[in-house]
């Protein structure tokens, strides 16, 4: 059609068994001085240069059945020789990628994220598009459904056909699950939402859909209604391992193990669907938090280069707050489940050295570099931004209840982003969360910023906890797979008589192999180092079964032989066994409290006295109405 500005994309899975999308994309009105095209080097929330033309595999162009000569400018970009349109250019792609951040087909099923397989049709990104999305061949694909919260243009409900979004910032913000998967709906806040559930799995779907329902509700509350997406859908693979999720607009891709979905008749919440839950709630948070509330530098994405922000602490940090908070807000978990999520996140911080070394910011800025490209040595240098970020939104959110008595909190902050940044679409400058913090408490929070963001000190998490009424107690790990949150069973003695090596090892094979090896400890010490394979323990075999054990019957002090391999030759050290760090943090809810303690512990948790399902938009303590509802 020869007025139509769209850009047109027709993707076909057309040879599932070789993993390749046949993908076509048409350009009305091709630049005259000769069409640029490129695939994006990174996708949004995922702050790695991936590259994502390395998977294209042959790409050529045409117009009016004439070939257009095409060729490549650098890695990710071809430039076609001018001509009149419309420009047709076709080519495959390369899917075998199973993470959410990349594109992947075979027999069973087809997924794509945008970034994968869309040009870029450059000077031309604001241009609505048109996506054709085509059956594979072959009698299987009759079943074959369509999952995107892409708007439909034609297609029939979760069918293959012609989908649009309003320009290529959108056209990537959907990704599309194909094949036979299981399909659940639920409303929430009157907005229909899907549950696409591939892979194969036993899930309780009734179960599922009633707590996602729930948890959605209490995040739309959170931020008051109307909800700012008209449909959202959760892509949801579920396999033997793996776990990642990726945020979008609408939707939220997910992975995880078939074990963290409910099974039938399973009473309570476990551990394992927990995580399920805690992820599906961070990914649907950040719809609002990093999807619409948005660094200033992200408006628009620059996919072509790394885009450096000092404030995904904020964007990442506040959501893993917020995404177990829900939980318990919404009466999904108890109290002291959460309790024991909270221990686990300050264990994990406690045991990473990198946290003395990097501060919140510097890990955002460097996320390109260290955090998305970790190594040996990521735990001695590296601060994660999720970790310490989710703790200095905690230690904000109970500062600001402390010194306001109650009046305002994190969640009005959090309102106030929303209206200021989130509705309006204004980006979030690298000081706006901090200036907005002052604004909406009244309070001065500069050195609280100065500390927790630019420096490495110890976050002072006890004392404020205290005031809520939560004990604070650190003790050492029970074992190598002690991640904190719970009371010990040994008693502390035989705890502190447990000697560490001061080692992390590899999760895969039966050899003791060094995945890590901590900063200052006895293994490094010792002059052992990543890598290296442990064989003997003191003259008696070791692997990576019962080393552990091995350990754990030496006494503090003493001294032993220890025998490794790097890599053919083999080595032996003399360590001298330390005493184990208190880096274990368990917490509890204190029931001595008075009742002021009680009420504010109460209002930040929203349990106890006040009804949950009204606790959206409470207002604890008689606050005034800064933020909107
Ligand atoms: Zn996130």
């Amino acid at each position: 059609m020869k007025d139509d500005p769209a850009i047109r994309y027709c993707i076909t899975p057309h040879r599932p068994s070789g993993h390749l999308f046949d993908v076509q994309c048409t350009i009305a009105r091709p630049d005259p001085a000769g069409q640029r095209v490129s695939l994006p080097a990174w996708i949004p929330g995922s702050y790695l240069i991936r590259d994502f033309a390395r998977h294209v595999v042959r790409l050529s162009a045409s117009s009016r059945g004439q070939s257009v000569s095409v060729g490549k400018l650098d890695k990710d970009t071809w430039r076609c020789m001018p001509c009149e349109g419309p420009l047709v250019i076709a080519y495959e792609v390369y899917a075998w990628d199973r993470s959410v951040r990349g594109a992947h087909l075979d027999d069973t099923h087809g997924f794509f994220n945008g970034t994968s397989v869309f040009l870029m049709v450059h000077g031309q990104t604001d241009r609505p598009c048109r996506v054709e999305v085509r059956p594979p061949p072959g009698e299987a694909a009759r079943r074959w459904r369509v999952g995107t919260a892409m708007p439909r243009d034609g297609a029939a409900p979760y069918g293959f056909g012609t989908y649009r979004a309003e320009n290529y910032e959108e056209v990537v913000d959907h990704p599309v699950e194909m094949g036979e998967f299981t399909l659940a709906t639920f409303e929430a806040a009157g907005v229909p939402h899907d549950i696409i559930l591939t892979g194969r799995h036993r899930a309780d779907l009734d179960r599922l859909r009633a707590d996602l329902r729930t948890l959605c509700s209490h995040h739309i509350g959170f931020f008051g209604e109307p909800s700012p997406m008209d449909h959202y859908v959760f892509l949801i693979t579920a396999g033997g391992d793996g776990y990642g999720g990726l945020e979008h607009r609408s939707s939220a891709s997910l992975l995880c193990s078939r074990n963290n979905l409910p099974r039938a008749g399973e009473q309570g919440v476990s551990e394992e669907y927990r995580t399920f839950l805690g992820l599906a709630s961070h990914e649907y948070f950040h719809t609002w938090n990093v999807k619409r509330i948005m660094p200033q530098v992200f408006r628009p994405y620059d996919l072509e280069r790394e885009v450096y922000t000092r404030l995904l602490w904020a964007f990442e940090g506040i959501t893993s707050y917020y995404d177990t908070l829900a939980l318990v807000r919404s009466g999904l978990i108890a109290s002291e489940s959460y309790l024991d999520l909270l221990g686990q996140t300050i264990t994990r911080l406690l045991r990473g050295g990198g946290r003395l070394k990097q501060t919140l910011e510097e890990s955002s800025f460097d996320a390109w570099i260290k955090f998305y490209k970790p190594d040996e040595n990521t735990p001695n240098t590296v601060v994660s931004y999720y970790t310490k970020g989710a703790l200095v939104a905690l230690a904000l959110d109970l500062t600001i209840r402390r010194d306001t008595r109650g009046a305002r909190s994190l969640d009005d902050v959090m309102r106030a982003l929303w209206e200021r940044h989130g509705k309006t679409r204004v980006g979030v400058p690298e000081d706006g969360v901090e200036r907005l913090a002052h604004e909406v408490s009244g309070l001065d929070l500069r050195l609280f910023f100065d500390r927790a963001l630019r420096s490495t000190d110890e976050l002072a998490l006890d004392e404020l906890l205290a005031f809520f009424g939560i004990r604070f107690t650190l003790r050492p790990a029970e074992s190598e797979k002690d991640k904190g949150g719970k009371p010990a069973a040994k008693p502390e003695s035989a705890l502190t008589e447990r000697p560490v090596l001061g080692i992390r090892l590899a999760s895969d094979g039966p050899e003791a192999t060094l995945a890590h090896v901590v900063e200052g400890g006895a293994a490094q010490t010792a002059g052992l180092a990543a890598g290296d394979v442990i064989v003997a323990v003191d003259g008696i075999r070791a692997t990576r079964a019962d080393i552990d054990t091995l350990v754990g019957r030496l006494t503090v002090g003493a001294t032993i032989r220890l025998h490794a391999f790097r890599r053919d030759e083999l080595m032996e050290f003399v360590l001298t066994l330390a005493s184990p760090p208190a880096d274990t943090c368990v917490l509890a809810l204190r029931d001595d409290v008075d009742d002021a303690t009680h009420a504010r512990r109460g209002a930040w948790l929203q349990v106890g006295p006040v009804p949950p399902k009204t606790l959206g938009r409470a207002r604890p303590d008689g606050a005034g109405d800064h933020a909107p509802p």
